[in-house]
């Protein structure tokens, strides 16, 4: 609940008025007089709230709550039948549930005259909870993102790359309170100045759901070339993918990050058949998070358009990998094989210079992908 509380105020401040509180099961962000929608758009999706609902505290006065539930009812729109449901946890409060109810019913019938009581199906619950510190008048229930709150479950490197896959494999790991960091691999010239801000907007997109996000970008040219100059028979990939996850690593162990999280999914391309899979993961113990590994495209696309990342993604720029994929690249490629060609050249030092070149972003919701240059490793 703290860091619910926490992850609250954190997207809100820019609304300095607002308060968020909290008592027993339950987070109320006081308005203080603020319209309220713009604070919705921003607290719906945050992970770890179920559900939202716009109340109107007043005290624990019975003529003051019987105003406020008019107000609720008649402010509120498409609603011809209703039902009134009070919840008496303060059991000073004099008058009891079921006689309160049928006061608040007959007053709000008796002051209008388009609405009519439906116990079973109504089109609104006047919902009334009197609890210690006053009196709070619910009228309308909005879905909210559901998960749990980010930071709860610790932190994950996520491999982003400008496609469609990963950043809806961040939005998930997110959405199980998973906090992310992400490392991107960039081969200028050949991939733009383009492509990396598309994945500087991808992030920020995902920031919409947690905290910032710092990008590691990692020079990739030189290591890439030398990589397929040096690697026959379609392993060039395998023995690619291999130096993202040990550069990864790295990352981690600097950063304190305990996994890396990929958006592989089975059987898509090439690179994530399970033998080459098994392969590739043969150089990392960390565990690797891959929440899309069983989706099907069209479930995954799905995800990305209701996250508004799709048409980011979709945007034609190349990346790396698109650029230095042979044109067959084996599906099933063996750890021995791979491990042979990898002995016949010494990597270290160019790991360790794409290490030393990596360039840190940090982007935020609050503001615009504002480069915070945090120098070399
Ligand atoms: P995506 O849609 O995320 O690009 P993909 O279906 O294109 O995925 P691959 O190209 O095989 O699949 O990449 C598999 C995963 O490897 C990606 O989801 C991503 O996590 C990681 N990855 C690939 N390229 C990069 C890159 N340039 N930088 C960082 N991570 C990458
Ligand atoms: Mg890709």
């Amino acid at each position: 609940m703290e860091k619910l509380q926490q992850n609250i105020r954190h997207k809100l401040t820019e609304f300095p008025e607002v308060k968020v509180k909290r008592t027993q099961g339950r987070m109320f962000v006081l308005l203080e007089g603020h319209d309220p929608y713009p604070i919705i758009e921003k607290v719906k999706n945050i992970f770890g709230i179920h559900s939202l609902s716009l109340a109107i505290k007043v005290e624990n006065d019975l003529e003051a709550i019987k105003e406020a539930a008019l107000y609720a009812l008649t402010n509120s729109e498409n609603i011809k039948t209703f039902k009134v449901s009070v919840k008496r946890i303060n059991k000073q409060f004099a008058i009891r549930s079921q006689e309160l109810n049928q006061i608040l019913g007959g007053h709000l019938l008796s002051n209008t005259d388009a609405y009519t009581v439906d116990v079973h199906q109504p089109d609104m619950e006047v919902k009334v909870e009197i609890r210690q510190e006053a009196t709070y008048i619910t009228s309308s229930i909005i879905r909210g993102a559901g998960g749990l709150p980010v930071g709860t479950s610790g932190k994950t490197l996520l491999l982003l790359s400008g496609g469609i896959d990963s950043p809806v494999a961040g939005y998930l790991a997110m959405k199980r309170g998973v906090e992310i960091e992400a490392i991107h691999f960039e081969s200028p010239p050949f991939t733009s100045e383009r492509a990396k801000q598309k994945v500087i907007d991808l992030a920020e997109k995902l920031t919409r759901f947690g905290p910032s996000i710092k990008i590691h970008i990692v020079p990739f040219t030189k290591l890439q070339q030398r990589i397929f100059q040096e690697t026959p028979d379609g392993y060039g990939m395998t023995v690619m993918r291999r130096m993202m996850l040990r550069i990864s690593e790295r990352v981690c162990q600097k950063e304190d990050i305990l996994s890396l999280t990929t958006g592989e999914n089975l059987g898509q391309v090439a690179s994530q058949t399970m033998t080459s899979m098994n392969t590739i993961n043969e150089v990392t113990n960390y565990p690797i998070i891959r929440p899309l590994i069983t989706m099907d495209k069209d479930e995954i696309i799905e995800i990305s358009k209701a996250i508004d990342t799709f048409d980011i993604s979709i945007r034609p720029y190349e990346d790396c990998c698109t650029i230095f994929v042979p044109k067959a690249p084996k599906t099933k490629p063996k750890r021995d094989r791979v491990n042979y060609y990898e002995s016949k050249f010494d990597y270290e030092e160019l790991i360790q210079e794409a290490i030393d070149g990596i360039e840190v972003i940090r982007v935020s919701d609050q503001k615009k992908a504002e480069d915070v240059f945090e120098g070399l490793f």
